[in-house]
C-alpha cells in the first residue's frame, strides 16, 4: 500500500502518525512545497520578531520523518493531481503513484488588488520564510501598518511592539476580529491595544498603496493618509486548490469531503486548511482554516485511509488566546438572528464581559472576555451535546448549572 500525503502541516503530519498506528509496513511519501520539518504557523509572529527561536516551531522534533518511516520529497510542490492515473505530478516532473492520497496543502494568505505588484516592505505573513523576510526588513522600519485586524492581525501587532515600532491596524468593518468578537468585546480589546500604543482605523478601507521607487510609503483610505516603511497584509486566507482544478474533484470553497474526509473520488481524502468539511453549527461544510481542525481531521483521514473507521464529528469555530494579558475565548455560533438571541452574564464595568448566544433555550455560542473561567466547561459540554442529539447546541439547563 502507498500512502501518499502532500503537505507537512497539522493535517498531514496527525495522518500519518493515524496510519502507523494501524499500518506500519506500508510505504509513506510525504510532498512539501516547504523544505522543513513540521513547524507551528501560529508562532510566526514571534518568530517573525525573534521572540522565539527556529527550533521553538517544530511541533513534531527534528526525527519525525524516520520515526514514521516516512519517505520524503521536501522543497517540492505538487502542480497536478490526476486521478485517473492515481499520480502526482511534482514540480520537477516526477510522478509518483499512490494507492490512497492526501490532500492537506493548507491555505494561503488573500492579496488585496492594490498590493498584487511586488513592493519592498509589503508582506503576508503565513510561512517561516514569510517571517524570515520581514525579520530582515525590520531594523529599518519605524512606523508599520497593519490591514486586517483579525487574529493574525493582533498577533502580528503585539510582536511588533517589542520593538519600539508606531503601528497602525487598519479593519474594514467595525470592529476587531469580526469573526470572533462583537462590538463590546472588540472594544476592551481596542482600548488595551490603544493603551499599548497602537493606533486602531475600524470602518477604514485601504484603497492603494504610497510607493517611492517600488518602495512602500504609505497607505491611502478614502479618507486619509497613513505614512509606512512596512505594511503587513493580514485579510484571510483561501486553500491551496490549484492542483486539483481540473479534476472531477468536487470543490466549493474547499475540497468537498464526507464524515471520513473522503472526496468524491474513493481514494482521495482531505484535512485541514483546504478542506470543506462538516460543520456543528449548521449541519452544511464549511471551510475551517484552525490548527485543532486539521489535527482532528487528518486523524480521522489516516485512520479511514488505513483501513480503520472513524467520522469528523464537525467543527465548531473555537478561539481562545491572549492580548495584551486580557484573555478572550469565543466558540460557536455568535451572531444574532431571527430565533437567536443573546443574554449577558456579566458587563465590561464589572472587569469582564461575558456573552451567551442562545436559540430555543439552547446554548449556540459565546463570548468570554477577561474572566473566562467557564468557558472551557461550556465548551465541552457544547461539544458533548452533538452526541444527545442537540446540533452545535447545550440545554440552557446545563449552562445554568454551570453557574450555581
Ligand atoms: C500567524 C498565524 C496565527 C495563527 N493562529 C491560529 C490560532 O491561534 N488558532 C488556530 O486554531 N489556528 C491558527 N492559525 C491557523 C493554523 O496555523 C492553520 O489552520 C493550520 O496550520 C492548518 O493546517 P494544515 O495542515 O491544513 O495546513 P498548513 O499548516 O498550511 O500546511 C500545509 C502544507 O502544505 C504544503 N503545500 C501547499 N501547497 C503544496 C503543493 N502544491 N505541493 C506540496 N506541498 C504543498 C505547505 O508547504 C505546508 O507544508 C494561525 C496561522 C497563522 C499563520
Amino acid at each position: 500500500m502507498v500512502y501518499l500525503i502532500i503537505g507537512n502541516g497539522p493535517a498531514g503530519i496527525s495522518a500519518i502518525e493515524s496510519i502507523r498506528q494501524i499500518d506500519d509496513q506500508g510505504s509513506i511519501i510525504l510532498i512539501s512545497k516547504e523544505n522543513n520539518q513540521p513547524y507551528s504557523r501560529i508562532m510566526t509572529p514571534e518568530y517573525m520578531t525573534g521572540e522565539v527561536e527556529e527550533e521553538d516551531l517544530f511541533f513534531k522534533g527534528t526525527d519525525v520523518y524516520a520515526n514514521y518511516n516516512v519517505e520524503t520529497r521536501l522543497g517540492k510542490m505538487v502542480e497536478k493531481v490526476l486521478p485517473e492515473q492515481s499520480m502526482v505530478v511534482l514540480d520537477d516532473g516526477e510522478k509518483i503513484s499512490y494507492d490512497k492520497l492526501l490532500i492537506a496543502s493548507g491555505s494561503r494568505p488573500i492579496v488585496p488588488s492594490f498590493a498584487k505588484e511586488d513592493i519592498k516592505g509589503v508582506f503576508t505573513l503565513w510561512d517561516k520564510i514569510d517571517s524570515e523576510r520581514v525579520n530582515n526588513h525590520l531594523p529599518r522600519v519605524k512606523k508599520a501598518v497593519i490591514v486586517g485586524g483579525g487574529l493574525v492581525g493582533l498577533q502580528m501587532a503585539r510582536s511588533l511592539t517589542a520593538y519600539g515600532i508606531d503601528i497602525t491596524i487598519i479593519e474594514k468593518m467595525n470592529r476587531l476580529m469580526p469573526l470572533q468578537l462583537d462590538e463590546t468585546a472588540s472594544d476592551m480589546v481596542k482600548e488595551l491595544l490603544i493603551r499599548s500604543g497602537i493606533k486602531v482605523l475600524l470602518d477604514t478601507e485601504v484603497v492603494s498603496l504610497e510607493t517611492d521607487n517600488q518602495e512602500i510609503k504609505g497607505v491611502l483610505t478614502k479618507e486619509t493618509k497613513i505614512p509606512a516603511d512596512m505594511v503587513l497584509l493580514s485579510i484571510g486566507v483561501r486553500p491551496n486548490l490549484e492542483m486539483v482544478h481540473h479534476t472531477s474533484l468536487e470543490i466549493d470553497r474547499g475540497l468537498l469531503v464526507n464524515e471520513y474526509q473522503q472526496t468524491n473520488i474513493r481514494d482521495i481524502y482531505v484535512a485541514g486548511d483546504v478542506a470543506q468539511a462538516l460543520c456543528r453549527i449548521t449541519g452544511g461544510c464549511n471551510v475551517r482554516p484552525l490548527w485543532p481542525c486539521a489535527i482532528q481531521q487528518g486523524k480521522v483521514a489516516g485512520t479511514n485511509m488505513a483501513g480503520g473507521q472513524e467520522i469528523f464529528q464537525g467543527s465548531i469555530p473555537m478561539n481562545s488566546f491572549q492580548i495584551f494579558g486580557l484573555s478572550v475565548v469565543s466558540f460557536g455560533q455568535i451572531e444574532v438572528t431571527e430565533d437567536v438571541e443573546e443574554k449577558i452574564i456579566s458587563y465590561p464595568a464589572s472587569g469582564a464581559y461575558q456573552k451567551l448566544f442562545l436559540k430555543e433555550g439552547k446554548l449556540l455560542g459565546i463570548i468570554f472576555v477577561g474572566d473566562i473561567q467557564q468557558a472551557g466547561l461550556l465548551f465541552h459540554k457544547h461539544g458533548k451535546s452533538l452526541q444527545q442529539g442537540y446540533f452545535g447546541t447545550i440545554p440552557l439547563v446545563e449552562v445554568e448549572n454551570v453557574y450555581v
